[in-house]
């Protein structure tokens, strides 16, 4: 029962059920997916000003038997949908825990999970994540949980937010500035970063003021947020947010997302961390 019309289309029968089928074989794929393991996560490296690295955004990937590697664009929408998001959640939390408490251990790195509000709605998520810290014995100021400004924020989840951030976890607000209501999510949750969106970064050229961007970086130092600025491509944008006092940035410039073992290599080639 999905006649879709947000977008204005209405389907014909037809062509409803064959986008259905599509969905039901994406979701049994999923399925098998999480019952054989065929998800790993990707890490993309976080610098700050000096250009030390700081941790990095664990970033999901499929290993699909017949398509190969897949990122979550062709994947996520279904998962959430289907509410697989939560078990598949849970192994990313879980990969976090892991590393955290092994290869990254004797680091002061932190590490990045994007959560989904379908998580978060779940009554377990805060007692499973203290549990996962204690079970690894992690400093909980070392994992980050980035949530998305969605209009679902609803009042229960503002609580669950609390007790989250009181277990010392640090909370931030992914895609900052896209949605309807990003000044008001500030106001109504105390979160201890803001994720400046790429769309903000894309526009840094040479010769541009960005007025934009340099307000939302003065909004964030007046509120005591550290800012993180993604989707860092070029050398000019690098300076220009460096020269503003953005604390972490995060982009192709620097490093894509990589495998596990590649980030722990970073390590081992930079002791001092
Ligand atoms: P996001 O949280 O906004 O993550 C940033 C995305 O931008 C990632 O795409 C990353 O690979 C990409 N990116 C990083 N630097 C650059 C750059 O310099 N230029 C460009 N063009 N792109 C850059 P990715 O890995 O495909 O992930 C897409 C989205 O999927 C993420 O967007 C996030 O919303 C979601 N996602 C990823 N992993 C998870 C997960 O474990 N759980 C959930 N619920 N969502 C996830
Ligand atoms: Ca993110
Ligand atoms: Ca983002
Ligand atoms: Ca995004």
């Amino acid at each position: 029962a999905r006649h879709d019309t947000r977008h204005g289309v209405a389907f014909y029968a037809s062509e409803l059920s064959e986008w259905q089928q599509r969905q039901n074989l994406l979701e049994r794929e999923l399925r098998e997916a999480i019952r054989s393991q065929q998800f790993c996560v990707y890490l993309q490296p976080q610098f700050d000003r000096q250009g030390q690295l700081r941790g990095a955004e664990m970033l999901l990937r499929w290993q699909h038997p017949e398509r190969g590697l897949l990122g979550p664009d062709g994947f996520i929408h279904e998962a959430e949908r289907s509410g697989l998001i939560r078990p598949i959640g849970n192994w990313v939390l879980e990969q976090a825990g892991q590393l955290l408490a092994g290869p990254l251990a004797d680091s002061q790195l932190s590490l990045s999970v994007n959560v989904s509000v379908q998580q978060l709605r779940d009554e377990d998520f805060v007692p499973r994540i203290a549990r996962l810290i204690n079970r690894h014995a992690i400093a909980p100021g070392r994992l980050t949980l980035e949530v998305v400004e969605s209009l679902l924020l609803a009042p229960r989840i503002s609580l669950q937010l609390k007790a989250l951030r009181d277990l010392g976890v640090e909370l931030s607000l992914d895609d900052f500035g896209t949605g309807y209501s990003s000044l008001r999510y500030l106001q109504d949750f105390r979160v201890d970063e803001i994720k400046l969106d790429k769309v903000f970064i894309d526009v840094l050229q040479q010769c541009d003021d960005a007025p934009l961007a340099r307000s939302i970086i003065a909004l964030a130092k007046t509120l005591g947020l550290k800012l993180v600025a993604e989707g860092v491509e070029t050398a000019f944008q690098l300076e220009y947010l460096s020269r503003h006092g953005v604390d972490l940035v995060q982009g192709y410039h620097l490093a894509h997302p990589e495998p596990v073992a590649d980030f722990v290599m970073r390590l081992q080639t930079n002791p001092s961390l």
